[in-house]
């Protein structure tokens, strides 16, 4: 194989695209298309200062990388939930990207700001920890964007993440889940715009961008994600894409384009202000805010948190 571009020996080859590229071309090829994704759905401004959701795995320093070369102010945030050793390595990868780059790095640290990690937090709540982990990610990425006054945040979902999450929620179908499904969120007051540049690679496109820019990244997965549904919808597309190349884009793409503009979700429902943080909620309480002050209570029955210890919403920002 060939690169489409100047005929030396391709590198990558996407058989779903029909395309074969050396390296220098797929690394123009993959920010060319970050940038013609980011402008068909209006995801960013040029130059716009954007908040970057990264957790040290190959997706989101990627992209922090690519919107940087795209000339975005990509500002950095990692969040540290205390899962163990994987999230010091989490950390410690993220910290050397930014410092090698000159970047700008905001860390939360979930333990230090609430007093608890993923799995305490996932024991005393009684949910499970993907649920504990991804409630409180979305929270927080929100909450730091809106107070450090960003717009939007960009996180490193791909193809893969997209068309396994919309595989999930068409196994059971809700208008309302379904219809919020997409590459780009629209900010409403007190929550930031939240988009995904990278929604249309594969995950092995991803990955090829980070090996050959050099890029170093955490290469395990969270010990808390082996068994997830999410994997087992993921290798069920995997091994429909590769009997019919190109069906993992063409299953997101059309739902996108052609389903979800359809979909009847009648009325919005209100928002208003939680009682204890003030983000938004449909209810009087937000959800972060209910399970810890729940996490609290029974914190204090078993003596792990001081009678007189009071769950604060507002996490103190770490600058990395
Ligand atoms: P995941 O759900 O782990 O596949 O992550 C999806 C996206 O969420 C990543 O691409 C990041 O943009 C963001 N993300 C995940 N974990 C973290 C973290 N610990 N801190 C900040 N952002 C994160
Ligand atoms: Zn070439
Ligand atoms: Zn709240």
């Amino acid at each position: 194989m060939v690169c489409k571009v100047c005929g030396q020996k391709a590198q990558v080859e996407m058989r779903s695209r029909g395309l074969a590229l050396c390296r220098e071309h797929y690394l123009d090829w993959f920010v060319k298309e970050t940038e013609r994704a980011i402008r068909r759905h209006r995801m960013l401004l040029p130059g716009e200062r954007v908040l970057v959701a990264v957790s040290g795995g190959k997706d989101s320093l990627a992209l922090w990388d690519v919107l940087s070369r795209l000339g975005y102010q990509a500002v950095g945030l990692h969040i540290e939930l205390g899962i163990g050793e994987y999230s010091k390595r989490s950390l410690e990868v993220t910290e050397a990207f930014a410092r090698e780059r000159g970047l700008e790095l905001l860390v939360v640290d979930l333990k230090e700001a609430y007093g608890f990690g993923v799995p305490e937090l996932a024991r005393l709540s009684g949910r499970v920890a993907c649920s504990a982990c991804g409630l409180s990610k979305r929270y927080i990425i929100n909450q730091v964007a809106v107070e450090e006054g960003f717009r939007v945040v960009a996180t490193g979902h791909n193809l893969d993440d997209e068309a396994a999450v919309l595989f999930g929620n068409l196994l059971n179908p809700q208008e309302e889940t379904l219809s919020r499904q997409g590459p780009v969120l629209p900010e409403k007051p007190g929550l930031a715009a939240r988009v995904k540049p990278f929604y249309r690679f594969s995950e092995r496109e991803v990955l090829s961008y980070t090996l050959l820019r050099g890029i170093r990244y955490l290469h395990e997965e969270c010990p808390n994600a082996k068994g997830a549904k999410s994997l087992l919808y993921k290798e069920a597309l995997n091994l429909v894409e590769r009997a019919m190349p190109g069906a993992k884009l063409r299953f997101l793409e059309g739902f996108l384009e052609k389903i979800r503009p359809r979909l009847d979700v009648g009325e919005e429902v209100a928002l208003r202000e939680c009682e204890r943080c003030g983000y938004p909620t449909t209810g009087a309480v937000c959800a972060f805010c209910r399970m810890w002050d729940a996490v609290y209570r029974r914190a204090k029955k078993r003596r792990l948190l001081p009678e007189e210890a009071v769950f604060h919403p507002k996490a103190p920002v770490a600058r990395g």
